[in-house]
């Protein structure tokens, strides 16, 4: 009888395990992949096609199903659809479906890979259909056009990101305003200093100790945004662009599989990635978040994750997962220069910061998404 491998959701980590085992031709292994999204979305550029005429919307959204239909037909299905709850007992998932419909789908081997999301309001990340992911990127990218006064909220990579391609296009023209709750960027990490120098080039104004406390329409009716800090000053602007607090999709999940961190719900996970406390689940990418989100690091945890469904379904033992033999943090600033860290202490020279990542932002990385060949 047919076996079913259930992955939830269609991005980095599921996409990439969907490849992983559909390349190797299981036998009698059928592969569901559910997304909320017809596309897969490249997020990574999200930071630069915010910026009018930078980057076209074909460039970073790509069809799932053209990455799926180079399998046999009935080795996989694309549902596109949302998890409403997980019964790690009778090992089933509810799916909302995209077509108003509501289907249970049983498993054999799930996989968790719903990663997490950004401000509603933001294109950081696609937290709905694909249609949703688009208008959310080009409102935003409208709003820039017309803004002459731009906040940025949060000084973590997405926030230096965001302020660099903001300076780099508009440093002489609009004012850009990073905020961070500290008092330095990127939480104190290694990059810290040298992105506060390349930022300042690129006339981003820094506001260090400044926390977002409130953001409300200003009062005057003008279309502006006031953000009240936690000291008290109301900054108002024309834009405001949150890059903070990233939320696990989890909530499908039954709470006790859940870290209980309040700010940070993931699925708690052992050494294989198996999700503790559950039979045949496994979880891969931001949903998991150990040890930090990340796109290398939910590459690696995908490939294993793969081989441990697929020793699974072998009536084999799993491996311990493995990540990345390096810890690289790299920010592109802007579209000349960049910096970044391997292991937090070794510098990376801007140029190859750029060349790694700020030129294209890896952009041309997508394919192998669609052609399989990451995996
Ligand atoms: C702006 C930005 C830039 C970044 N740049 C870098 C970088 O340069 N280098 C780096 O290492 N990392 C970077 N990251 C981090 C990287 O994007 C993440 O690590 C990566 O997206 C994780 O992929 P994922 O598949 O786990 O989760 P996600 O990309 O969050 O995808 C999860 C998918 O699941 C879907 N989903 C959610 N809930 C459900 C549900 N209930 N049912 C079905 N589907 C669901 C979502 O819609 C989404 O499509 C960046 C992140 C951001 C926000």
């Amino acid at each position: 009888m047919s076996k079913t491998v259930l992955i939830l959701g269609g991005s980095f980590a599921g996409l990439h395990v969907a490849h992983a085992l559909l390349k190797k031709s299981i036998r009698d292994v059928k592969v569901i992949l559910v997304s909320k999204s017809t596309h897969f979305y490249w997020n990574l550029a999200s930071v630069r096609a915010i910026i009018p005429g930078q980057i076209e919307d074909d460039d970073i959204f790509k069809p799932l199903e053209d990455a799926l239909a180079r399998y046999p037909a009935e080795s996989w299905e694309l549902v596109i659809g949302s998890a409403t709850h997980a019964d790690f007992d009778s090992k089933t998932v509810d799916i909302a479906v995209g077509d108003g419909t509501a289907r249970t789908i049983s498993y054999d081997q799930l996989v968790l890979a719903t990663g997490a999301r950004t401000h509603p309001d933001a294109p950081w990340k696609a937290t709905g259909s694909y249609e949703q992911a688009l208008a959310t990127l080009h409102a935003t990218s409208a709003k820039v056009k017309d803004a002459q006064h731009i906040v940025v909220a949060g000084a973590g990579g997405t926030g230096i990101e965001v302020a660099g391609e903001l300076g780099y296009e508009y440093g002489k023209t609009k004012e850009i305003v990073l905020l961070c709750a500290g008092d330095k960027l990127a939480n104190g990490h290694g990059i810290a200093e040298a992105a506060a120098n390349e930022l300042r080039k690129l006339d981003v104004t820094i506001r260090y100790d400044a926390r977002a406390a409130e953001v409300r329409p200003s009062g005057n009716g003008t279309g502006k945004t006031d953000v009240v800090l936690a000291g008290g000053e109301t900054i108002t602007t024309d834009l405001y662009l949150p890059t903070t607090g990233q939320v696990p999709n989890t909530e499908y999940i039954p709470a006790r599989f859940l870290s209980t961190d309040q700010r940070s719900a993931t699925v708690l996970v052992d050494e294989y990635l198996r999700v503790s406390g559950a039979r045949d689940v496994w979880a891969c990418g931001d949903v998991v978040s150990q040890p930090r989100a990340g796109f290398f690091i939910t590459q690696k945890q995908a490939a294993s994750v793969a081989r441990n469904v697929e020793a699974a379904l072998a009536g084999l033992k799993p491996t311990v997962a493995k990540g990345p033999p390096v810890d690289i943090f790299a920010c592109a600033v802007g579209r000349g220069r960049g910096v970044g860290r391997v292991n937090n202490s070794i510098r990376m020279p801007s140029l190859v910061v750029w060349l790694a990542k700020g030129r294209n932002l890896g952009i041309p990385m997508l394919k192998g998404y669609i052609d399989g060949s990451v995996a």
